[in-house]
């Protein structure tokens, strides 16, 4: 029995054996079993989950000019490393320098409540300085000359600088369920004090930018801000403009308490605690892993998205989202397709939040490869499935790309929307870099999961919010056009379009232009 038992064993072996020696020697290597194996590998073994914790839930936020930035590319190579693939950093700047320390912030009279909300980014620290004073409100004076009248009242005091919002509820609450007169009044107010408030700040004879500081060198203790996100509970995170003060967003919530108690004469009191660190001058840089071509070398497909962030949240979905969909689609190839006709480039850029400056340092820095890209795939627009797909007015992108988007599986190509030839991107994200270079890059644009209310630049864009299912499908899309643009038999088309009449001009507009990056942040 135990005989017969294993002969039959390796009957079935041997059939099985031969089955695949079968496949891998005599079965042509075509566009569809690799195709199929990176779909396979994508929904079978997919990464994203474990690298979605190490990057967001561990090293956190990727600011440019913090520690967390560079952690971040240090573990992207070690990552890589790990799939065999080479990657590394490439300085192209210098930024201020600045790690996100504590924001403990209380109301401690009338009644105790610890307050929610954060320092803005570069926020001066305190050091071990714990500051309790009043509040003020920004006075709706006459002019410049009554507010330098009024001035020398913020002195020991928190500033509180925003408006107070009529409603904390996104709009889409009251569309469900207020009257229609009554949604109808609530926007009609709100528009009235938000031009009224803007009306305030104007009659100072500063900006929202530039009275801080002059708020600063009158002697206030702190700056209190509240940048809502109209969502429930989301506020969106920026810099600070103070040099010694802190300068603090508290949330909608929180906030209105404030300008409530303050504005009825409550005389309410907040201890504030938080701190920071200088870093002095540091270099900014991109990471950049590479699997080389083995017919074309010079030629690249380029993967893109910026590493770095806003810090309100962890940058889960700007960009980790984009981030993460690069990386895997690279682990992917590496195990499918390792030797790629032309080189597979995966570009993760400094500082884009501040202005495209590590992709536009790249291009600047790299016109060889510039001028021999195949393609640039950018994606930038939170956690969602690929939807949108522009040409980005090359006239011939119709052509490669619907054959490469061909190849994909139909419940992932379905639902992209492509619109040919398209207009050629000026900003937004990286790709608009390399696209006025005059190279082919496209923006594989998502489905929005509320990313603009909820997620983009806020306190909420974390872990939670991705959706991993989509973002499996986008690491299987990214894989196969890459697959497909390197094994091209041809170099793609980069001839533009007769861009539409421009109005002003009575003539087809112009292809836009290049913007140099910026090499030095925050130094001034
Ligand atoms: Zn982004």
């Amino acid at each position: 029995m135990k005989n017969i038992a294993s002969v039959k064993h390796f009957v079935k072996l041997f059939i099985v054996l031969i089955f695949f020696i079968g496949k891998s020697s005599f079965a042509q290597t075509t566009d569809s079993t690799i195709v199929a194996n990176i779909v396979k590998e994508g929904a079978d073994h997919s990464q994203l989950e474990q690298l979605a914790h190490e990057l967001l839930d561990k090293i956190g936020p990727r600011l440019v000019g913090t520690p967390q930035m560079e952690q971040a590319a240090d573990w992207a190579i070690v990552k890589y490393a790990g799939w065999g693939v080479e990657a590394k950093k490439e300085k192209w700047g210098e930024w201020r320098g600045w790690e996100r320390g504590i924001s403990h912030i209380d109301l401690i009279s009338p009644r105790v409540k610890s307050l929610e909300g954060m320092q803005l980014a570069w926020s001066p620290g305190m050091g071990n300085k714990t500051t309790t004073g009043g509040l003020i409100i920004l006075p709706d004076v006459a002019d410049s000359v009554a507010f330098q009248q009024w001035l020398p009242n913020v002195k020991g005091k928190f500033v509180l600088i925003s408006m107070l919002q009529p409603t904390g509820r996104p709009d889409y609450n009251w569309q469900e369920f207020a009257t229609k007169e009554s949604f109808d009044r609530m926007k009609k107010d709100r528009t009235a004090q938000t031009e009224a408030w803007a009306n305030r700040i104007k009659k100072t004879g500063f900006t929202t930018k530039t009275l801080p500081p002059v708020l600063e060198k009158a002697g206030a203790a702190g700056i209190i801000i509240n940048n809502w996100s109209a969502g429930f509970g989301v506020d969106k995170i920026f810099g600070a403009y103070t040099k010694n003060i802190p300068t603090i967003d508290i949330g909608l919530e929180d906030y209105g308490l404030l300008y409530r108690l303050t504005a009825s004469g409550d005389e309410p009191k907040i201890s504030v605690h938080t701190e920071s660190k200088e870093r002095g001058v540091v270099p900014t840089f991109n990471t950049i892993a590479e699997i080389k071509g083995t017919e074309k070398p010079d030629e690249y497909v380029i993967l893109s998205a910026h590493f770095d962030s806003w810090d309100g949240g962890t940058g889960a979905t700007d960009n980790g989202t984009g981030t993460l969909t690069m990386m895997e689609a690279l682990r992917i190839l590496k195990k499918i397709y390792p030797s790629p006709k032309r080189t597979i480039l995966v570009g993760h850029w400094g500082s884009e939040e501040q202005g495209l400056n590590g992709s536009r340092a790249f291009v600047e820095d790299h016109p060889q490869i510039v001028q021999n890209i195949q393609a640039v795939f950018n994606q930038d627009n939170g956690t969602g499935r690929v939807t949108n797909l522009s040409g980005q007015g090359f006239l011939h992108s119709y052509e490669y790309l619907t054959r490469w988007l061909s190849k994909a599986p139909s419940y992932i190509k379905d639902s992209i929307q492509t619109r040919f030839p398209g207009t050629p991107g000026t900003g937004g994200s990286d790709f608009a870099s390399f696209v006025t270079a005059g190279a082919p890059a496209f923006s594989l644009s998502s489905l929005s999961w509320s990313y603009g209310t909820y997620t983009w630049h806020t306190n909420r864009d974390t872990y939670d919010k991705i959706v991993f299912d989509d973002l499996r499908n986008n690491a299987i899309l990214v894989a196969i056009l890459a697959y497909m643009a390197s094994e091209d038999p041809a170099k793609t088309s980069r001839e533009k379009s007769v861009l539409p009449i421009d109005t002003k001009t009575g003539k087809p507009a112009q292809w836009p232009a290049p913007t140099k990056a910026t090499r030095k942040g925050g130094l001034d």
